[in-house]
């Protein structure tokens, strides 16, 4: 993977682990406890212990250590968190853009010598009870991480992960699949034309296909001119095939060494056993070495440039004509600099988070773009820091204005300073960060600390946030402009600063391919007949290599019988307050209370929900009661954790045709704060403001522009999404909701030029949902709270009791379920049925500017209370594993592709993927090899331990119930599916392969996503978009 910082944290928040209460309760010394007892210059298995640490404020206990031998640093966080984490990071400075330390993160990942098997990596997800495993590559480390709850897998996935760091084959072949090689069109036909083919030269093309990508990567580049910084790690795609394999083994014997490395471990296993294997199977044949990989830092300008690049134009770009990215980029301090480090980021959040930040209000507001800038604010990934400001969706007449205000503002903010309540508010945000238990924790901690500690920052240091705020608190309170001389210095009166623009050129991908097909051309020209056969020779090897049946028994593995039979009862209570029903959820939340609340859309006319996602994005950005926009920005900042809404779908349990839909409140908020939070929503649902066009305008804008972007980087959930469409009536909403047609609904509306018809739709749409009688809510907090937080929830229902009134469902076929499926007399939630409901098969094919496809194929199957699902569930991870990976990755060099169950469909996918009608023939073959009964014991036994790391992967106090309340899935259903999952064999896999998944036998969708294409445009079977 390669590693962009901005939506790798993004998705660090989708993440979901647990955080182990319950273990240190039970434990008489906790982990944190005995940690404390190492000492400073103790000896430990080849280790000398340099620094023993308390960090309270994130309950653990840090100790530093370096490996007396060769060098290597080691930090350990000790915390009674099961989850444990093992990460380790190389220091890997590249001077040009063939992407080598991207291709050889790949490639370690192929085969070691202890494990000479192919892809052990991958092999490894079927082997073990993992909640996280993979590799980074960033601008300048690479980071190889791994977590599991299980002592015996830590052990097995750490030597695995040792081996291939630091034992890897390299062999030629890996090079060939992972990063480039010539090939036959046709591998099998020495007459088809040569192309270029691999793993990552494929992943950059999609990756680069996404302009806001290209614009942080050239932003970058051209910041830091003079290193490592100005090359692509990731690999331009045009530069890839100037990588040689010498070239590449000559790479890793300099980075990947003890001497280059930086180890963490985290969570409540001890620390010694980790020392001891780390030391035997690894450290220990090293000797030190000088790696020389120190990152100079940046000579600096003595005066600001200005550059320009171009990109593809978007067809979905909210305005075709407002397609420039404008921003202003600076160069900041050293980022080893803790303190310094955490005043620039909170600078950075009051320059430009929320409506009332100046630079929000002076470029968002004016509507001169539709958003920032992809890169904006503080960014401390590399060696020395930046800061970004500028819009994106702009006029080519407008950046010239554009450039001017972020000047007049960086004047303002130096004048006037920031209010006090606004800094506040921020520290306010930190300190819910803090106690917010998040069950990834030791993976946010890995990627929190890495930059920092790749330059030799002190980790330790960083950890001890509370200090830094102390400290900042102080700085403020001895000099009240504090904050504007940083300004000055950073920004008025720093000369190293670059102005970026971007604007699309009509034959910018034409161009790109010319450029490929020259490169391409050049090399072909000079291959001889005897290189051509070999070639072709090659090809063929690679082809059979990859259809080897291979042999992994070298390979740890846990056993079926490793994983847990029973899952812990979650218990929840359920009762009502005025007359809504409410779920109680008792968990040790830290001092924070969770609410949640939903709100079913039974009553709302069919035509306005496709302005339903709308509504939940802007419902609670427009201003309530007494509060205009920017003051309910600062009360929810101030009293509360946030406060969103979103749409919901949810496919019955029992029927396919028979759906639940919704908007799912969520908010949270420091236990003092009840009264403030409830406050909030009872004037959302009281008097939320409509009228404000131009505020309406600007969120409508931000939307629009966020979907259009997210395309090429989910591009397969599109596709998911679309082929699922017309085969469950859920299928359908979900498209409404988060699919293609919402992307060019928000796009038509963005370029209305009235928005009146909106202000009027977003009052009756609020009136159908924010209705007492069609809700229901949850509160998850400490047991001490529980009743409080339960009286401030029922003044609430109270406050909102006037929008209660009795409407008449727009569908006919209403069903009732109790909430509590044991309960019958209890509250009830209600379904709609559509008995009538007609699958229909299509095939769709949306054209995009993108060079790779995103392919899926999605089929209607059972939903999860049927006996079959556990069946399909195992075929669709064991088909992904023994099959698609192989067939779609491996030989069709797409980055990703497999099959999943969910929502009562079986559906197949593939992502960024030179293939169409290819990878649609795979998964058509993947269903024939499930039907053939062509594998073994062992691989449904991986399969198992494969879908149970998943079904086991810890929950977040805060989402604990949270099944149960939204799909009345309760933990007597979970058991049950468990114990079918325990139960699937060979002949159930065969047998659902052949009911479900034969041509005869289903209907599904086909879509995809991709460039144009000739073959599917000639086939009127397809319907193009
Ligand atoms: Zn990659």
């Amino acid at each position: 993977m390669f590693r962009q910082t901005k939506s790798v944290l993004q998705k660090l928040q989708y993440l979901s682990f647990n955080g182990q209460q319950h273990t240190w309760r039970l434990k008489s010394t906790s982990a944190r406890e005995r940690a404390l007892q190492y000492q400073p210059g103790q000896k430990i298995h080849g280790f000398t212990v340099k620094e023993v640490v308390a960090v309270p404020d994130l309950f653990l206990t840090a100790v530093k250590l370096t490996h007396n031998k060769t060098g290597a640093q080691y930090l350990h966080a000790a915390r009674d968190d099961s989850n444990n984490l093992f990460s380790v990071q190389f220091r890997t400075t590249p001077m040009d853009s063939t992407g080598v330390p991207h291709i050889l993160e790949h490639t370690v990942l192929c085969g070691s010598e202890k494990y000479p098997c192919r892809d052990p990596f991958f092999k490894m997800l079927n082997r073990s009870l993992s909640t996280f495993m993979n590799a980074f590559t960033a601008s300048d480390y690479t980071m190889y991480p791994f977590s599991t709850q299980n002592g015996k897998d830590f052990q097995n996935l750490l030597s695995v992960y040792l081996d291939a760091v630091f034992f890897p084959c390299l062999r030629e072949q890996d090079f060939w699949q992972e990063g480039w090689r010539l090939e036959n069109e046709d591998p099998t036909d020495p007459n088809s034309p040569l192309m270029y083919k691999g793993v990552v030269f494929n992943e950059m093309k999609g990756a680069f296909s996404d302009n806001e990508r290209l614009y942080a990567q050239h932003l970058q580049n051209k910041l830091y001119p003079d290193h490592t910084y100005s090359v692509v790690s990731g690999g331009e795609p045009l530069a890839i095939p100037d990588l040689t394999w010498e070239q590449l083994k000559q790479f890793h014997a300099t980075h990947y060494h003890p001497s280059n490395a930086r180890f963490f471990t985290y969570g409540d296993l001890p620390l010694e056993p980790h020392l001891k294997q780390i030391q035997e199977e690894a450290l220990s044949k090293f000797d030190r070495i000088d790696p020389k990989t120190e990152v100079p830092s940046q000579p600096r300008w003595t005066s600001p440039k200005e550059d320009h690049v171009t990109c593809s134009p978007d067809p979905l770009a909210p305005d075709p004509n407002k397609q420039n990215t404008v921003c202003v980029s600076y160069l900041l301090g050293d980022i080893t600099d803790a303190f310094e480090g955490l005043t620039l980021s909170l600078l950075s959040s009051l320059m430009i988070s929320g409506p009332n930040s100046p630079f929000y209000k002076s470029l968002i507001e004016p509507k001169l773009g539709t958003d920032f800038s992809s890169v904006v604010g503080y960014d401390g990934s590399t060696k020395e820091a930046s800061f970004s400001i500028g819009l994106q969706g702009v006029d080519e007449e407008d950046i010239e204005r554009v450039k001017q205000i972020i000047s007049q503002t960086i004047d303002k903010i130096i004048e006037n300073g920031f209010e006090e309540r606004r800094i506040e508010a921020l520290i306010h945000k930190l300190e819910i960060q803090i106690k917010h238990q998040t069950t990834n924790f030791g993976l946010s901690l890995a990627s929190y600390i890495a930059s920092s500690w790749n330059h030799d920052g002190d980790p330790v240091e960083l950890l001890r946030i509370s200090d830094s705020v102390a400290k900042f608190r102080q700085a403020l309170k001895e000099n009240p402009r504090f904050l504007q001389e940083k300004v000055r210095q950073y920004f008025k009166e720093n000369t190293h600063r670059l102005t970026l623009s971007m604007s699309p050129e009509e034959s910018y991908l034409e161009k790109q391919a010319k450029a490929e097909e020259e490169k391409l051309q050049k090399k072909i020209d000079v291959l001889s007949d005897s290189d051509r056969k070999q070639i072709y020779e090659e090809g063929l090897e690679l082809l059979a290599a990859q259809s080897q049946t291979q042999d992994v028994s070298c390979l740890p593995a846990l056993k079926v019988s490793d994983i847990e039979p029973t899952i812990p009862i979650t218990p929840v209570q359920i009762s009502t307050a005025g007359g809504v029903p409410v779920q109680y959820c008792e968990q040790p939340t830290n001092g924070l209370v969770y609410f949640r609340a939903l709100c079913n859309l039974n009553t709302l006319p069919e035509d306005l929900r496709v302005f339903v996602p709308l509504f939940c994005s802007v419902i609670t950005k427009m201003g309530c009661g007494a509060l205009d926009y920017r003051q309910q920005a600062q009360q929810m900042e101030l009293r509360t954790g946030g406060m969103s809404v979103s749409t919901q779908v949810i496919t019955d349990c029992n029927e396919l045709d028979t759906y639940e839909q919704g908007v799912l409140l969520s908010s949270s908020c420091l236990e003092r704060n009840l009264p403030h939070m409830f406050q909030l929503w009872s004037d959302i649902f009281n008097s939320p403001h409509f009228d404000d066009e131009e505020r309406l305008r600007v969120l409508v804008m931000q939307s629009a522009q966020e979907l259009a972007n997210g395309i090429a980087y989910s591009g397969h959930l599109y596709a998911m999404t679309r082929a699922g469409r017309h085969l469950t009536p859920a299928g359908d909403l979900q498209e409404t909701f988060g699919g293609m047609e919402q992307v060019t609904f928000m796009k038509r509306t963005a370029a209305m030029a009235d928005l009146s018809q909106i202000i009027r739709t977003l009052p009756r749409i609020k009136i159908h949902l924010f209705n007492p009688d069609n809700m229901r809510c949850a509160i998850n907090s400490t047991p001490e709270k529980v009743s409080d937080a339960a009286a401030h929830l029922e003044g609430f229902i109270k406050d909102v009791a006037k929008n209660r009134k009795e409407r008449k469902p727009v569908r006919p076929n209403i069903i009732e379920k109790p909430i509590n499926p044991l309960d019958d007399n209890g509250p009830r939630r209600k379904l709609i049925s559509e008995p009538t409901f007609h699958p229909c098969p299509m095939k769709t094919f949306f054209q995009m500017p993108f060079p790779v496809n995103f392919v899926s194929e999605s089929i209607r199957a059972v939903p999860f209370s049927h006996k079959d699902y556990a069946s399909l569930c195992i075929l669709a991870r064991m088909m992904t594993a023994k099959f698609l990976h192989g067939e779609i990755r491996e030989k069709g060099g797409a980055y990703g592709g497999g099959a999943k169950t969910g929502g009562g469909l079986f559906t197949f996918y593939s992502y960024r993927d030179p293939n169409t009608v290819q990878t649609l023939s795979a998964f058509g073959n993947g269903i024939e090899w499930a039907k053939s009964g062509k594998f073994t014991q062992q691989d449904i036994d991986e399969a198992k331990l494969s879908v149970f790391s998943a079904v086991d992967s810890p929950v977040a106090p805060a989402d604990k119930g949270m099944g149960q309340f939204l799909s009345g899935v309760t933990d007597e259903m979970k058991q049950s599916h468990r114990q079918r999952l325990f139960a699937v064999d060979h002949k159930n896999l065969v047998d659902v392969a052949e009911r479900y998944l034969s041509a005869g036998q289903k209907t599904c969708g086909v879509v995809i996503l991709g460039p144009e294409n000739d073959v599917i445009k000639k086939d009127p079977s397809w319907i193009i978009k």
